[in-house]
Parts: structure tokens; sequence; C-alpha cells
């Protein structure tokens, strides 16, 4: 790795030098190849009803991997997963809590009672609970700064709880209550997901209910000990063993030296599902989120993959799930990775390519990324898109807040320079039925899409690989990171 670790140096003196300047031949006949159709095509498969909202895990999921496969297939990309196949199979556990004989009761000597049979109670337990007649603490954390109780007050005991935004349980956890109740919005998934290969986080069993009602006898309770006593009887969750899969391929670089560089080119391919509830359309089809980022990734698999002239630097296609439950795609890839994260100098994420509406008002002919100024990889794209006609721009806050929200950030925690590409943040039917492909504005698309092109291939023929840009306040982790990373043996 001696050989890496000075090209890794020699990029440090040399500094960030991007062939900027109008398109080549070349590029020219690579932005050409990349049209509208291509995009709507894809667009409106991976966006149609039938995938049902690729939630992750379903089948619509899984019809959407299969679909993306084959495109890599019709590219003529290698495979770039497991045993010559384009899926990378991550073994989840999809945890489900049964209801049968479910109880909670809260009770006060004066004859107030709250009680609950399953619906408006979500359970996160790792086993079993039985408990009778629990002593019962009350704890408020307002913000971060609340004070806590002590220790021997908490273990054993029913807490009763109510956080405020961005207030963490860990804390009260360590304490070891025999269970955790609190006052919160339920999320609306009936499952949880986990690594197959983690084990179960060490946690109480915690309890969370909006009903009104268990609100209302909460109020009445004095903090700390109350004369309250709880009841609870839980079944032990049930895991199935199930497959999630990252959908990879390869277009091996040119260059004899700078093919053992790669460029991860990525975008997720599920998002929410279907609501449970409602009247009208309940399937979220996820046009713009991320259907829109995926069919960048395609189409560019396509353009690219069909040069007579490769890239030097190899090229890594691959469409993530399980972005939407919490970056699950791209942290097991970070942490599984099938080409040597040391040797992967880039990642260029994709999301939202596809909207010009943006909520702050149109976007059209302009594009930008998250952590615009992090990496040398926002003048990339600024240079490509003078080439081709489009501007870019950073927002003074998204820019920066929405580098955390999207699978960029599981590249950058291990040190790769990576960032998220889109056109616009929040638009009208962000996470709604109503992210309809239809709503996708294509001929602003092409020439986006276009841009990402030039930018890809100029950045993976360029001597200089993309860096962290390491003046900036808000990258030292990930420099940190960059270095550990190159420096590992
Ligand atoms: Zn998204």
């Amino acid at each position: 790795m001696i050989a890496h670790r000075l090209c890794y140096l020699a990029t440090f003196l040399l500094g960030s030098a991007f062939a900027g300047g109008p398109l080549s031949p070349a590029e020219r006949e690579l932005v050409e190849s990349i049209s509208a159709n291509t995009l709507r095509g894809h667009l409106s498969f991976l966006a149609s009803d039938l995938l049902e909202g690729r939630d992750t895990p379903s089948r619509g999921l899984d019809l959407a991997a299969e679909y993306i496969a084959s495109q890599f297939r019709r590219a003529g990309l290698e495979p770039g997963g497991d045993q010559g196949t384009y899926f990378q199979n991550a073994p989840y556990l999809k945890i489900t809590q049964p209801m049968e004989g479910f109880r909670v009761r809260l009770e006060t000597p004066d004859g107030k009672s709250w009680e609950s049979a399953g619906p408006k109670v979500m359970a996160i337990t790792n086993a079993a609970v039985n408990v009778a007649s629990l002593e019962v603490v009350k704890v408020t954390l307002q913000d971060k700064d609340s004070p806590l109780p002590s220790a021997e007050l908490v273990r054993g005991k029913a807490v009763v709880l109510y956080m405020g935004r961005g207030v963490s349980s860990r804390a009260l956890i360590e304490m070891k209550p025999a269970l955790l109740l609190t006052y919160a919005v339920v999320p609306p998934t009936p499952y949880r997901l986990r690594p197959a290969s983690a084990p179960a986080p060490p946690s109480a069993p915690f309890l969370l209910t909006a009903d009104t009602e268990f609100r209302k006898l909460f109020d009445a309770l004095p903090n700390g000990l109350t004369p309250a006593k709880l009841t609870a009887n839980i079944a032990a969750p049930v895991e199935e063993p199930i497959q999630l899969r990252n959908v990879i391929g390869k277009l091996p670089g040119s260059d004899p030296i700078l093919r053992n560089e790669a460029i991860l080119l990525t975008a997720h391919y599920d998002h929410v599902g279907v609501s449970p509830r409602g009247d009208g359309d309940r399937i979220h089809n996820g046009a713009n989120d991320d259907a829109s980022g995926v069919s960048t990734v395609l189409a560019l698999a396509e353009s690219i993959g069909a040069r007579k002239l490769r890239p030097k630097r190899t090229l890594v296609f691959m469409t993530y799930f399980g972005e939407e439950k919490g970056l699950l795609g791209s942290r097991y890839y970070a942490a599984h990775p099938t080409v040597p994260l040391r040797q992967t100098v880039a990642n260029l994420n994709f999301e939202h390519m596809g909207r010009t509406d943006d909520s702050e008002g149109k976007r059209e002919g302009q594009i930008t990324a998250t952590g615009f100024d992090y990496t040398t990889l926002g003048e990339a794209l600024t240079a490509a898109g003078a080439a081709t006609g489009i501007g870019t721009w950073s927002h003074p806050r998204n820019s920066d807040d929405f580098f955390a929200r999207s699978d960029n950030q599981a590249l950058a925690d291990a040190g790769v320079p990576a960032i998220t590409v889109s056109v616009a943040w929040i638009f009208p039917d962000y996470h709604r039925p109503s992210d309809h492909w239809e709503k996708i504005d294509l001929p602003n698309m092409e020439k986006v899409v276009r841009t990402a092109a030039v930018t890809v291939s100029r950045i993976a023929n360029n001597e200089t690989a993309p860096q962290w840009v390491e003046s900036h306040p808000k990258v030292k982790r990930y420099v940190e990171a960059a270095r550990k990373l190159h420096t590992a043996d």
C-alpha cells in the first residue's frame, strides 16, 4: 500500500486542479448520449404503483433491485456484489412485537388508572416483560440540560417519562430501570430492522404512547417517586431473518495505475412504502425521492459504459436499500465494502435530481450539493456546470444541514470525500403519496444529469483525486477519518 500512500501525499502537496474549460469532443459525445427519454423510462417504472413505494423490506423493493441489476447488465457493467452477482446481500432481522396478551396498566391509590391492550402503545423490548405493581418514578426531561434523577431512585423501577425534542434517554437507560413508558408520537412502522450480525443493543423495555388519557394521568403525578404502581405483560419480540440488497455494478478503469482507485456513484432505491391508513392514494411513489437519483445512476452507467474510451479510474455504480430507515444500506456498505475504502477516492450520491419546484423558489438550470465547500467536488461540479450551461449554488443553511441526511454520510464518516448532489432540497410533495414521476422536470433533469456525467468523467480522469477542504471548520472529523483510512496497516 506504499504506492497509494505516496500518491495520497502527492495530492496534498499539489492541491486541487480540476480541469475546467469547455467540453472536449469526447465529453460532447458523452452528454449527447443522455436523453430525457432514457430518464423518463427509468423513472416511470421505478415510481410506478406496482412497486408500492419500495419500502424496506418489500416485494416492490425487490422488483426495483432486479430492474436495476438488469440495467447494469445492459450497460455492460461487471458484477460488483457477492459471488459474481450484482447483489450485496445484507442479512437483517425484522423484529415485530406480538400483541397477544399485551397489557400495560398504571394506577394510583386514589383510584385513577390508565390501561392499554395494544394499538395505542409501541413496545421496544429484547425479551418478554411480566411485572406487577412496580414502583413508579416520574421524570421530565425538557431539554438536554434538565437534571437527571439519581441512579438509586431509578434502578429496578418503572419510569414514566416526558422528553423534549432532541433529548436522549441513554443516561436513564444506563441507570437500569425495569422499564420506561414515555409520552411520544408513535412511529408508523410496526417493525424494527437490525443487522443480523449486531447483538441487540442493551436496553430497558421502552414503551411509547401518544394516548392523551395516559398524558392526563402522567400530568397529575408528582415528579420523582410517585404513589402510582405499574403492571405490564408483554410477549418476547419475534425475530425473522431477511435479506436486504445493495445493487452494485463496476466499470473497471482504463489506466494501469489509476484503475486501482474507485469513484462511487450512488442513490437509494428504497422509499417509505404505503400509508397504512387514509383515503385515496396511499402509495408513496418516491419519484423525486429517490427514483430520480437511481435514474441518474442508471443513465450515467449506460452512457459512460457505452464510451469506447473508458475513464481512467474505476467507477462503482451502486443503489442502496434502507436510506429512509436510517442510511441502512450505505452503513452496511461502509462496513462491508466490495472495493476497499482506502482505494475509494470519492462518492457522488444523487438525490432529488428531478424537481425544480423547490419550496423556496424555482431552481431551473441549477445544481447544488450538500457540504458544497467541504470537498473539492463542489469545484468540480461548478466547472462541469460552466461547460454544460448549468449554474451551481450553495444554500446558506441547508447545504451543511442536509449533509448528514443522506447516504454520503456513511462514506464521509469513513473518510471518503462524499457529497449528495441535488436540484431542490424540499419540494411540495416531499414524502407524500403525490411524489409522482409526471411532476419531474425532464428537460431540466436531462441537463443536470449531463452536468453530472461531465463531473464524473473529469474526476475519473484527472491525475489529482478529490479531497476534503482541510481549512473548512466543519470537516475536521472527516479529515481525521481520511488520515486514519490512509495510514492504517
Ligand atoms: Zn431520499
